[in-house]
């Protein structure tokens, strides 16, 4: 007998959020079973459940211990997993639900941030050969003294790339509340526009600086493992976006999205004793608060005085400014606080090989009257912090210069 092909389907909040929808992904599933694959669900707690479970937190504790955080919030994909499981056996197919302890996820330890570090591919193809389809609860995973961890928010994306690359699926399906992957989110640009294909490089980056269409880490296994993830929408069959590694006209597109991050902090500590080793020091004491920092910029004042800032998501920001209070005086220097800023970027592959990218970026923005608080750049992306109010109206103007509103072939500077 032929080996049956493996197809891994991931189904987001919006997408299981009724009894009507999760009836929906029920059929999906069926459907592929019937079409001859072995079928693997991971599906995210119902609507804004998760939401809700930290609101119930913040009400008992407002600094709950992360190890309960975690404990909390893998109840909703619990409770999505056993209602889909009732569903599709109510359709007269067989299912199991599972968690991730019951899959044997292993994480680290870092609670409500952990990182997958491997699964036991064993005990979900048991049930599959028995021609049942597994439902797999997202998100979460169990350490090694059997603690629940969760992988941060949206995390579920990472848990379906992940046992695609485990199971070796030949397809790894990604139903979401939205088409496809566009330029920018569709939610604040309503011209944006669809891709059909983008590259794991692209995507890593959009989505490591805002777009939460993808959790970030779900792309690093994408690519390690060459899964071919789809994107699309639960609601209808269209095609969606591809994410690969090769994507057709890529070198000639300047920039292919852009992106907002309103989930933002930025520490700047002002006067550092400008003398080997205190930059080590500084992130060495972050580093043990377990705290994940982006962008850091240091600049020389003189020879006495450096002034170091970098970002932190708003999940790590208390955690960072108790470390930073903690370092600042061994280290001689100030500490500064924004949590009203906005992080703006242009992303594309094409950077690498033309110029006058980030003086149109940075025209653009001047003509609109939005005052840059600092840059940073990576080979294929330019990244602004902005005031938080007008981020809004950065990206819009962004998306409009860079022509995002365009499907590729009409855009000027596309060959
Ligand atoms: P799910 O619950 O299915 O995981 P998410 O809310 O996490 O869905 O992700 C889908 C949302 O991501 C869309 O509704 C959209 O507003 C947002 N988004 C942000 N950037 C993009 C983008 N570039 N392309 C598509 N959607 C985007
Ligand atoms: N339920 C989790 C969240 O809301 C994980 C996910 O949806 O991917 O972040
Ligand atoms: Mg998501």
């Amino acid at each position: 007998m032929a080996k049956k092909k493996i197809t891994v389907q991931k189904f987001g909040g919006t997408s299981v959020a009724n009894a009507e929808k999760i009836k929906n992904a029920a059929m999906k599933a069926i459907a592929a079973a019937k079409g001859g694959n072995q079928v693997v669900v991971v599906a995210s707690a119902r609507g804004k459940q998760t939401d809700h479970l930290i609101a119930d937190a913040l009400e008992v504790n407002p600094n709950p211990p992360k190890r309960e955080m975690d404990q909390l919030l893998s109840t909703g994909e619990q409770q999505t997993v056993s209602l889909l499981a009732m569903a599709i056996e109510g359709m007269g197919h067989k299912a199991i639900s599972m968690t991730g302890g019951q899959i044997r996820m292993i994480t680290d330890s870092v609670h409500t941030k952990a990182r997958i570090k491997s699964i036991d591919a064993s005990r979900i193809k048991k049930h599959l050969d028995k021609g049942r389809i597994v439902i797999v609860a997202g998100f979460q995973g169990i350490d090694e003294n059997e603690n629940i961890t969760t992988l941060g928010r949206g995390g579920s994306d990472t848990s379906a790339v992940a046992l695609a690359a485990a199971l070796k699926a030949d397809t790894c399906e990604i139903y979401t509340d939205v088409d496809g992957v566009y330029t920018t989110d569709p939610r604040i640009f309503s011209d944006a526009v669809k891709m059909d294909m983008i590259s794991y490089d692209e995507i890593l980056e959009m989505a490591s600086l805002g777009a939460g269409v993808m959790h970030g880490r779900s792309i690093e296994f994408g690519k390690k493992y060459n899964v071919v993830i789809h994107v699309r929408s639960s609601m209808s069959d269209k095609i969606g976006t591809l994410i690969t590694h090769e994507v057709p006209q890529m070198e000639g597109i300047l920039v292919s999205g852009a992106t907002i991050e309103k989930n933002l902090a930025k520490i700047s500590l002002v006067g550092v004793d400008n003398k080997p080793g205190n930059a080590a020091k500084i992130f060495a004491h972050l580093a043990q608060a377990k705290v994940s920092v982006n962008d850091i910029i240091q600049t020389e004042v003189s020879t006495e005085k450096a002034n170091i800032s970098f970002t932190v998501g708003k999940g790590d920001f208390a955690d960072a400014q108790k470390a930073v209070e903690e370092i600042k005086k061994k280290v001689n220097c100030e500490a500064f606080y924004r949590q009203d800023i906005a992080e703006i970027s242009i992303i594309g592959v094409g950077m690498r090989t033309h110029c006058g990218v980030a003086n149109m970026m940075f025209s653009t923005l001047a003509k609109e009257k939005i005052n840059i608080d600092s840059i940073t750049t990576s080979e294929i992306r330019i990244s602004c912090l902005v005031d938080k109010e007008q981020g809004d109206k950065a990206l819009i103007s962004l998306c409009k210069a860079f022509e995002l509103d365009k499907p590729v072939s009409k855009r000027s500077y596309v060959k």
